[in-house]
């Protein structure tokens, strides 16, 4: 499959942060005029920057995706966005269940899987995010938690094409703090099994699965040569391109 690095800026970015997506563009189409294999490179920009970097990449191999969606297509859901309306600003893909979302806005898996087939109903793929807490971990229950989110969080009948996991520990994101290598390996290669069981070997052995927390240009080559590991999932250090770029070539 092919590779993904996707770069989640969160609530940040004003309208001079565009520059930022372009010299990315600049930069991924440099390094694939001299030959490197690219994955594929996302950048996820609040809403209401989403169409101004969608039109500004448009021509690039820079996609551009949303940070979370409402389960509806249109209505009375002030404050709210639709997967239409990403796809319609020139989103291809969503973030989903980002631990943010579901610790600061209490989203739990059903409501996560609900947003994933509003996603895919839009045309949108879907980045659907798991992890474990520190006291998770502590508890010995990592593995458990991140199967249980995984399970709950992909709807009935989805199409696993359409899919991205990232597997995101609440604990590292933002933190600095990164797993082991082999923690890493362990999680990964547990979400790949559950993956092959539910989908089977062909479908599910095609899923990406993207390591997120605390990447950055010195851990990302690590990272990235796990097994199991097919990307990442980027917040801090997606912001600047010169930051970006790094761990895209990585
Ligand atoms: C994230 O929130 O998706 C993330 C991975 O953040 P950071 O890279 O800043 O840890």
């Amino acid at each position: 499959m092919r590779r993904i690095i996707a770069g989640n800026w969160k609530m940040n970015g004003l309208q001079a942060a565009r520059a930022q997506a372009l010299a990315l563009a600049e930069g991924v189409a440099a390094a694939t005029a001299a030959g490197t294999q690219l994955p594929r490179v996302v950048v996820c920009p609040p809403a209401t920057l989403l169409a101004d970097i969608a039109r500004d990449l448009a021509g690039t191999a820079v996609e551009t995706g949303g940070q979370d969606c409402h389960t509806g297509t249109s209505g009375a859901h002030t404050g709210d966005v639709s997967a239409q309306m990403l796809a319609d600003a020139g989103a291809r893909l969503v973030i989903l269940g980002h631990s943010e979302r579901r610790a600061d806005h209490g989203e739990a898996d059903a409501l996560v899987a609900a947003k994933v087939t509003a996603a895919l109903a839009a045309g949108l793929e879907a980045i659907v995010c798991v992890g474990e807490t520190e006291a998770e971990r502590d508890a010995g229950r990592a593995e458990a938690v991140v199967l249980g989110q995984l399970a709950g969080s992909l709807p009935e009948g989805v199409d696993p094409a359409a899919v991205t996991i990232a597997y995101e520990p609440v604990w590292a994101i933002g933190t600095g703090r990164t797993p082991t290598v082999a923690d890493v390996a362990a999680m990964h290669g547990a979400i790949r099994a559950a993956l092959v069981a539910r989908f089977g070997a062909e479908a599910g052995g095609a899923v990406a699965i993207l390591y997120g927390g605390s990447v950055k240009p010195s851990n990302a080559a690590e990272l990235m040569a796990v097994a199991d590991v097919n990307g990442a999932l980027v917040g801090g250090a997606s912001l600047k391109a010169g930051d970006f770029l790094p761990i895209v070539l990585a």
